[in-house]
């Protein structure tokens, strides 16, 4: 009766240092199968336990402006320490014209600028409940400098200004909630009549007909109230 769009939603998910973006992002893939997620490039060097091509496409600098130059990118981004991130074009039509809706993990510029290009995405911000909470988080992770704290906390309160760019801002207390907030935005925004590309129901005659004919319903008020 309702027929959707055949292409998946484009999902931007956003969230500042700590907020649990990552678990979040887990969670709902292991969850719902139609969802997926785009693998971003980036020159910024791996990090200890990361791997090629599982947390990011690990390119150069060179090989980033490189792409730059080919129209490779979707959005992309100088996000942190003049390092460049950047969403794949053609890997996200792929997936997105194979009905998945496909999440981007991606910094406020980014989604920014796929905003501009496709209003239509949805966009998401996972928060931590405080700042003291992501400073104890920090804390337990213990793997930065002070400098590099610093520096993520004014990059933290920057991002925050930026919410009223985005449609939804959940808060990441316990992960289970915010995975179900995520969940429950992503299930109403199906819903939405602007995502759904016909409705069609049964011919009117023809149903009405098929009911008069109907030998279950004999009283006459049914007969009576159509006539
Ligand atoms: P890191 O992986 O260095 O901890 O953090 C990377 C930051 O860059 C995060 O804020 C993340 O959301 C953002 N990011 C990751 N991939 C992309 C991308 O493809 N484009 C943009 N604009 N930002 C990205």
């Amino acid at each position: 009766m309702i027929k959707q769009k055949k292409n998946g939603e484009l999902i931007i998910i956003s969230g500042t240092t700590c907020a649990g973006k990552g678990s979040v992002i887990e969670k709902l893939l292991e969850r719902n199968k139609n969802l997926s997620l785009s693998l971003s490039y980036t020159s910024r060097p791996i990090r200890a336990g990361e791997v090629d091509g599982v947390d990011y496409k690990f390119i150069s600098h060179e090989e980033f402006e490189e792409k730059i130059k080919k129209g490779d990118f979707l959005e992309y981004a100088k996000v942190r320490y003049g390092e460049y991130f950047g969403t794949p074009k053609e890997e996200v039509k792929r997936l997105l014209s194979t009905g998945k809706d496909v999440i981007l993990e991606i910094d406020v510029q980014g989604a920014q600028q796929i905003k501009e290009l496709f209003p239509e995405t949805i966009l998401i911000f996972i928060m931590a409940p405080s700042m003291s909470e992501v400073k104890k988080r920090i804390k337990i992770r213990g793997k930065e400098t002070k400098d590099q704290v610093l520096d993520r906390f004014i990059t933290a309160y920057k991002e925050i200004n930026e919410i009223p760019k985005y449609n939804y801002v959940v808060i990441n207390d316990e992960l289970e909630k915010a995975v179900e907030k995520v969940e429950a935005i992503l299930l109403s925004e199906k819903c939405r009549v602007d995502r759904i590309e016909e409705i069609s129901v049964e011919n009117q005659e023809e149903f009405m007909h098929e009911l008069l004919m109907d030998s279950d319903f004999t009283n006459e008020s049914i007969s009576n109230k159509i006539s």
